[in-house]
This record gives structure tokens, C-alpha cells and sequence, in this order.
């Protein structure tokens, strides 16, 4: 027997690049998310529903196991922290960097650096890992108008052609890491639902591309 599966995804780039994928291992949304109002969309196969929330959501829905399994990007992931969920694959897309910028040829401040960015967590890591002191200051969007207004020295942010960054007056400098979106597994799904999860993890393994 089957048992429901539940697979969380957020809208935009990762719904648009996942779909394929998912396709390849079978499963076809009924509703598309983006015409249609609804939150938990009915598949072609009767036991898989799949949830579209906030991409900073799929991990806790996955943790907490109100689904199974989720695609996130890896950003959201180090952002998340924890160990609580498992990540068996790389899916290799929505792929770009996550970076420090700042004005274009400006020169390091003296004394304390002032980050802009909405990725608190990895960018203190990032400075500590440098053992570097720095004041991280939160923001939830337009990261690039930061050092331009005088309220950051530097900003972390994600980097895919570097043309925002350019548009602002801004460069790309050190590369903290490189993200893609990973598929992440409810770890008592994978032992209760072992056989589907898996099923499903192999066939997406082989729809991936390089
Ligand atoms: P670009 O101008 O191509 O360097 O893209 C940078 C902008 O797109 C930034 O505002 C990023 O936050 C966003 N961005 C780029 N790649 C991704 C991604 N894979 N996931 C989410 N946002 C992204």
C-alpha cells in the first residue's frame, strides 16, 4: 500500500525548476500554484499532495513533519541550521553564490565592519570563520541600497550573473558559499515511508542534470 506523501515546495524559480524533476519520477501537480489560489495541490497519483509556502518555511514544515520531503535552497538551509532533517540530494538548480559585495572600489573601513544582509547567520559565521568583528544588521530585502545609503560597509546577499550588484554600483568580492537547491527528508518519513522515498529520491537522482 501506499502511503500519503507530502512534498513542500515554494513558489517561483525552485516550484518552476523542480516541476521537471518531479515529472521524471512520475508526479504531476493537478493545480498549478500560480493561477490557482490553493495551498495544498491535488497530483496525478492520489497519495501525493504537494504544499507551496514561503521557501524560509520548507524546512520547518519537513522538520516538523507536516511533509515528507521539501526542496530548499541551501541558503534557506544554512539559515535554518539544525540536523534535524536529512538531504539526501543535490538537485543542481536555482544554482548561484552566496557573496560579499560592497561599493565599487571602496576600501575597508577601520574598525568594525557593518554587514548588511538578510542571511544573519551565515554571514556571522562567515566574519567569525575569518575571525573577523563585525555588526550584522538585519534586513529583509533590497540588501543593495545598504552601502549606497550609508548604512552597511558590506552586504551578503546571493549572486547569479552579478548584474543587480552591477546596476547598483556594486561588486561582488569574497564567495561564502555555492547554493543549489537540495531535497530535503523528514528523517521518520524516511524510516516509515523508506521504500516511496526512496523510489522517488532514485528516479530524481536520474532526471538531474550537471
Ligand atoms: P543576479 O542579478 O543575476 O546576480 O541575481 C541577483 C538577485 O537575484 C539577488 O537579488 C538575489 O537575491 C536573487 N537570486 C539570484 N539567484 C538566486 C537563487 N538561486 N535563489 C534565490 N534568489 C536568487
Amino acid at each position: 500500500m501506499n502511503r500519503p506523501l507530502t512534498i513542500a515546495l515554494s513558489k517561483g524559480r525552485i516550484y518552476k525548476d523542480t516541476l521537471p524533476l518531479l515529472e521524471a519520477a512520475g508526479i504531476r501537480p493537478v493545480d498549478d500554484p500560480v493561477t490557482s489560489r490553493k495551498l495544498i495541490l491535488d497530483t496525478n497519483l492520489e497519495h501525493v499532495k504537494v504544499v507551496v509556502i514561503r521557501a524560509t518555511d520548507v524546512p520547518t514544515f519537513v522538520e516538523r513533519g507536516v511533509a515528507d520531503l521539501g526542496v530548499a535552497g541551501k541558503d534557506v538551509l544554512m539559515e535554518h541550521g539544525g540536523d534535524n532533517l536529512y538531504e539526501p540530494l543535490d538537485l543542481k538548480i536555482a544554482r548561484c553564490r552566496m557573496m560579499t559585495a560592497g561599493v565599487v572600489g571602496a576600501v575597508e573601513p577601520e574598525g568594525r565592519m557593518r554587514i548588511a544582509t538578510k542571511y544573519v547567520r551565515s554571514a556571522r559565521e562567515y566574519y567569525a570563520s575569518l575571525g573577523e568583528q563585525v555588526e550584522i544588521i538585519k534586513l529583509y530585502g533590497a540588501m543593495e541600497l545598504a552601502p549606497l545609503v550609508g548604512l552597511a560597509d558590506r552586504i551578503v546577499d546571493l549572486v547569479e550573473t552579478g548584474n543587480t550588484l552591477k546596476a547598483n554600483g556594486l561588486e561582488p568580492l569574497k564567495e561564502i558559499a555555492k547554493i543549489s537547491s537540495r531535497l530535503v527528508v523528514n528523517k521518520a518519513a524516511m524510516k516509515l515511508k523508506n521504500r516511496q522515498i526512496k523510489e522517488l529520491i532514485d528516479a530524481l537522482s536520474a532526471a538531474i542534470k550537471e
